[in-house]
C-alpha cells in the first residue's frame, strides 16, 4: 500500500466504497488523514465501518472543514449531471480528485524520478498496460502495474527512484487526477464511447488529451483525426510528442510496417521490434498496442533486445482474442471481451477462415457494421438473443446455424473446421453481443467457451493468459 501523506493532519472526505474506495480510504488514513466516507448503497458503507474507516452521511458534513474530497471514478462528476457530493463539494470549494491523483502527489513528493507510464484511450488499454508492464518485468525492473486494470493504484508498494509505474486511466480517473505527471503517457486511440457520461467528443477528448499535456513525453496514435490533432497542439506547445501509427510510414516516430515495428527519424526508418509468429498479439489494432509499449519502454531506457523478447513471451490478456487452444490446423480463439460489433471488428479482420460463433444479447446496430468481413466468415454459428437478428443479416452472404447455445456451437463450429482443408482454421468467439442472457458476464462467457474447447478430443490448450 502507498500511505497517503498528502493529506496528513487534514480531514477528506470520500464518496464511493467499492473495492478501490475502500483501498484509497485506507491509504488516507495510514497517510494520517481523517476521513470521512459515504457511499449511497448501505452495505458498502457497512462493509467499508466493519474494516475500522469512520463512515457518516456526507450530506450532514462540516464541508468547510475538508481539505479535499476524493470520489470514485464511477460516480458522475459531470454527465449526465453531478453527483450530489459533487455539488456540495463545489458549493464549498473543496478540490475534487480521485486516486489517481493521490498516487501521483505521492510519486512527486517521493521518488519523481520513478518511472511513471501512464496509458488511456478508447481501445486497447488493458493490453498495452499489461504488455507494457511484461517487458519491463521480463526485463528485470522492479515493476509497478495497476489503475484501471488488475489492483487499485493505492494498493501498489510505495515510490523509490528505481521502482517502474505501469498505470491504466480511463476518462472518468483522468478527470480527478488534475496534476497527472507520467514520465511517458500514451493515448492511444480516441473514437465516440461513454458519451452518456462525457456529454460530447469535445469533452471526451479534452479529458483523455490532459493525461498526454502533463507528461514529460507524450506518446499518441495518430490514426485518428482526435488524436491526431492532439499530438499538432501539444508540439506547438513545445511538449515532446512521439507519434505512432498502425498504418502509416511517419517521418518522425513509430510506425507499423506489416508485423515490422519501424522508427523513423527525420524519414530516416530501422526496425526496432517485430510481431511475425507472436499469437498473442496478432491484427493492427495490437500493433497499435505493441508500439505504444516500444516508444514508452524505450523512453525509460529498455534496449531493443529486451524489447523483443518481452514481446515474445507476452502471454496476452485473457478474454480478448486469446488463444485458449489447438488440434492440428484448427486454432481456438476466446475473443469473448468482443461485447459489440466493433469490438469484432479487429478479431474478425485478423483471420482468413474463420467459424464464427456470434450472438447473445444484441446491441444496437447489430452486426451490419462488419459486413465487410464476412467473406472471411466460413460459417457463423448464432447463439442467444440475437440468433434470428443475426441471421437476416447473415442472410446469403455467409452460411450459418442457429446452435443456440454455446457448447453446441464450439462443438459443431469445431467438427466442421476439422473438415476445413484450406489451412489454418479458426474457432473464433467474438460474440458482437452483451453476455447477459446466458451467462453471468463475458468472463464467464470466455471461461464456458475455454472449457468446452478443451473438453473437445485433442484440443491441446495454448497457455498463459489466465
Ligand atoms: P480497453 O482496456 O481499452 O477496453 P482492451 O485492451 O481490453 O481495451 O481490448 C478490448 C478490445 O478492444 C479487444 O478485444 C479488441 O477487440 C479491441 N482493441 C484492442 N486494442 C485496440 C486498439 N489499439 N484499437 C482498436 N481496438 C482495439
Amino acid at each position: 500500500m502507498i500511505p497517503a501523506a498528502s493529506f496528513a493532519g487534514k480531514r477528506v472526505s470520500l464518496f464511493g466504497l467499492g473495492g478501490s474506495g475502500i483501498a484509497t480510504a485506507r491509504a488516507l488514513i495510514e497517510g494520517g488523514a481523517q476521513v470521512l466516507a459515504w457511499d449511497d448503497n448501505p452495505d458498502s458503507v457497512a462493509k467499508a465501518a466493519a474494516t475500522g474507516i469512520a463512515t457518516g452521511d456526507l450530506r450532514g458534513a462540516d464541508w468547510a472543514g475538508f481539505s479535499a474530497f476524493v470520489l470514485s471514478p464511477g460516480v458522475p462528476l459531470t454527465h449526465p449531471k453531478p453527483h450530489w457530493t459533487v455539488e456540495l463539494a463545489r458549493g464549498a470549494g473543496v478540490e475534487i480528485i480521485g486516486d489517481i491523483e493521490l498516487f501521483c502527489r505521492e510519486r512527486t513528493q517521493r521518488a519523481p524520478a520513478a518511472p511513471f507510464i501512464a496509458i488511456t484511450g478508447t481501445n486497447g488499454k488493458s493490453t498495452t498496460t499489461a504488455l507494457t508492464a511484461h517487458i519491463l518485468k521480463a526485463s528485470g525492473r522492479d515493476t509497478q502495474m495497476g489503475g484501471n486494470i488488475g489492483r487499485a493504484v493505492m494498493t501498489l508498494d510505495p515510490p523509490k527512484p528505481d521502482r517502474h509505474y505501469v498505470v491504466e486511466c480511463s476518462s472518468y480517473q483522468i478527470d480527478l487526477a488534475p496534476s497527472i505527471n507520467p514520465t511517458a503517457g500514451i493515448l492511444l486511440n480516441l473514437t465516440p464511447d461513454h458519451l452518456d457520461r462525457h456529454g460530447t467528443m469535445q469533452h471526451y477528448a479534452s479529458i483523455k488529451e490532459r493525461l498526454v499535456a502533463g507528461s514529460e513525453t507524450a506518446i499518441v496514435g495518430i490514426d485518428d483525426s482526435w488524436c491526431a490533432q492532439i499530438a499538432e497542439r501539444l508540439e506547438r506547445a513545445g511538449r515532446q510528442v512521439i507519434r505512432i501509427s498502425k498504418r502509416l510510414p511517419l517521418t518522425d516516430g513509430y510506425f507499423a510496417d506489416g508485423t515490422n515495428l519501424m522508427e523513423a527519424v527525420h524519414g530516416r526508418y530501422s526496425r526496432v521490434a517485430f510481431l511475425e509468429g507472436i499469437g498473442s498479439l496478432r491484427g493492427q489494432h495490437n500493433a497499435q498496442n505493441a508500439l505504444a509499449a516500444v516508444a514508452a519502454c524505450l523512453r525509460v531506457g529498455l534496449d531493443l533486445g529486451e524489447i523483443q523478447s518481452g514481446l515474445e513471451s507476452f502471454p496476452g490478456l485473457a478474454h480478448r482474442m486469446e488463444q485458449v487452444g489447438r488440434k492440428d490446423h484448427v486454432l481456438f480463439i476466446n475473443d469473448s471481451k468482443a461485447t459489440n460489433a466493433d469490438a469484432a471488428a479487429p478479431a474478425l479482420s485478423s483471420f482468413n477462415r474463420i467459424y464464427w460463433i456470434a450472438g447473445g444479447l444484441p446491441k444496437e446496430g447489430g452486426i451490419e457494421p462488419l459486413r465487410g468481413f464476412f467473406p472471411r466468415i466460413a460459417k457463423a454459428y448464432l447463439i442467444g438473443e440475437a440468433a434470428p437478428a443475426f441471421s437476416a443479416t447473415l442472410g446469403e452472404a455467409v452460411p450459418y446455424e442457429i446452435s443456440g447455445t454455446l457448447a453446441a456451437a464450439v462443438e459443431h463450429a469445431a467438427h466442421d473446421a476439422a473438415q476445413d482443408d484450406s489451412g489454418e482454421a479458426v474457432v473464433l468467439l467474438s460474440p458482437a453481443c452483451a453476455s447477459f442472457d446466458q451467462f453471468k458476464n463475458f468472463e464467464v462467457r470466455g471461461e464456458a467457451f475455454r472449457q468446452a474447447a478443451s473438453a473437445i478430443d485433442g484440443v491441446k490448450p495454448i497457455g498463459g493468459a489466465r
